[in-house]
């Protein structure tokens, strides 16, 4: 279903409206926000350049860094005084990337957010379980204006609290549930372990996103939990979710709010513009949002743009594949996104620590578990002692005291840091393995 009449707009009259919002959107960061103004000016570019949407590629590009370079409200086009929300990307280090909306930004938002519902065939007569995070993550709050904008009636239970989640998925009768796609599977086995038979419930559909997932766990979410599962993706940088989202009548690409975000795919080596069919990093610009707008954002997500044509939901709207991966190293362990350079920034405060270290996450009853495994130095070791294996390998005396007390440490830095609980392991010096080229220090083990 169709939510706004402006999904149905295509052709020439979504590339004129497109231009116009670029044109003021340019205007807005270019008189007012100084990183703007700077960049634009090295390249040579006024606004009044962009007589075309081709003329979109002189932009310079903005990255994450420019974010955390302008922490935390350089990048906002307004005062203080016009922002009613601040929302901030989740598991950064010190410096997270702060997100502003004005009034109007928070009404542009719900709007697309309502689209993603209506097209998931939710209706204002539905109740939809909300159990993406409430908080300074995007999720909770951006599926929540959007529900309420539908009309439909929302249950704002947040994530977590599976047995409760089961209890109202049962009494209230929710028909639609927002949450991670793992968190889908995990309801799924508490629920089935309590004895609830999903088919008999009126849940129809959930509509997941936050992290990645395959078709193969679509397959298994829509069987298990007899529903309908439907793809969502988003960003807080560029809202927070509803950026592109699947129509249930297709469930074949997501569809891009075209009339508010400009999506191009780029090399990620080289910056070029790649055609549409190509595969490569998406890049966003916002056009109509007030307080924090992007131009040529570099989501660093991994997709494929294919050509706008009328799909059989009635939206002409270009649409993305699913994302296939990242141009960068970020994790996201458990919904927060974990860069391995963090969990390295603490490791090399530790004096009895090498710097040899390897990041292991497993996926354990539908949740991520993150291992840190790291070398101690020579003289921590000599100074506990060490045992001898059956096969003759020396090996950390992992019971003496100081051992427990170096993980205990090195498990709450990290914690504190990135706000993810990890275990760790300490190996002897020289026993990770080691490489040549460029390290390989994550070994990502979930199947998903
Ligand atoms: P955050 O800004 O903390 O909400 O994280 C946004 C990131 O989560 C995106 O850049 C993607 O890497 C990831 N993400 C969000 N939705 C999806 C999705 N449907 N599929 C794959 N990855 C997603
Ligand atoms: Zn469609």
């Amino acid at each position: 279903m169709i939510f706004d009449e402006n999904e149905l707009l295509g052709g020439e009259k979504l590339k004129k409206l497109q231009l116009e919002r670029l044109q003021k959107t340019v205007r807005n960061v270019y008189d007012n926000v100084t990183f703007y103004k700077k960049s634009f000016d090295k390249k040579g570019i006024k606004p009044e350049d962009i007589k075309s949407l081709e003329d979109l590629a002189k932009l310079p590009f903005t990255v994450k860094q420019d974010l955390r370079d302008n922490y935390p409200y350089g990048m906002f086009t307004v005062p203080i005084e016009k922002i009613v929300r601040i929302h901030a990307s989740s598991g950064t280090t010190g410096k997270p990337t702060v997100c502003g909306y004005t009034k109007n930004d928070i009404k542009t938002w719900s709007i697309i957010m309502a689209r993603v519902f209506a097209a998931a065939g939710v209706t204002k007569n539905d109740i939809v379980q909300n159990a993406y995070g409430y908080g300074l993550f995007t999720g909770g709050l951006g599926a929540h204006y959007g529900a309420e904008e539908l009309g439909a009636a929302v249950v704002p239970i947040s994530g977590g609290n599976t047995k409760k989640q089961i209890q109202l998925l049962e009494d209230f009768g929710s028909n639609c549930l927002t949450c991670t796609p793992s968190f889908a599977l995990y309801l799924y086995d508490i629920g089935r372990e309590a004895g609830v038979d999903f088919a008999k419930l009126p849940l129809r559909v959930a509509i997941l996103g936050a992290e990645p997932w395959s078709e193969g766990m679509r397959k298994e979410i829509e069987e298990k939990l007899s529903i309908d599962a439907i793809n969502l993706y988003g960003l807080s940088e560029i809202i927070g979710p509803g950026v592109s989202f699947e129509c249930i009548e297709e469930k074949n690409g997501m569809h891009i709010s075209d009339d508010h975000f400009i999506a191009e795919i780029i090399d990620p080596a080289t910056g070029e513009q790649l055609p549409y069919g190509s595969k490569g990093e998406l890049v966003i610009t916002t056009i109509t949002k007030e307080a924090f707008p992007l131009i040529r954002y570099r989501t660093k997500d991994i997709t494929v743009l294919s050509k706008p044509t009328k799909c059989s939901c009635g939206r002409n709207f270009t649409k993305m594949t699913r994302i296939t991966g990242r141009s960068d190293d970020m994790l996201i362990i458990r919904g927060v996104n974990v860069f391995p350079s963090q969990i390295e920034d603490v490791i090399t405060k530790f004096r009895s620590l090498a710097g040899h270290y390897q990041l292991v996450i497993k996926r354990v009853e539908r949740l991520d578990t993150l291992t840190v495994e790291v070398e101690v130095i020579n003289e921590f070791a000599r100074s506990i002692g060490t045992v001898v294996m059956a096969d003759g390998t020396e090996a950390l005396a992992v019971t003496h005291e100081k051992v427990e007390a170096l993980k205990q440490n090195l498990k709450k830095d990290i914690k504190d840091l990135i706000g993810v609980t990890t275990d760790v392991k300490l190996f002897m010096p020289k026993t990770l393995p080691r490489f040549e080229g460029k390290a390989k220090r994550v070994i990502d083990n979930r199947v998903i």
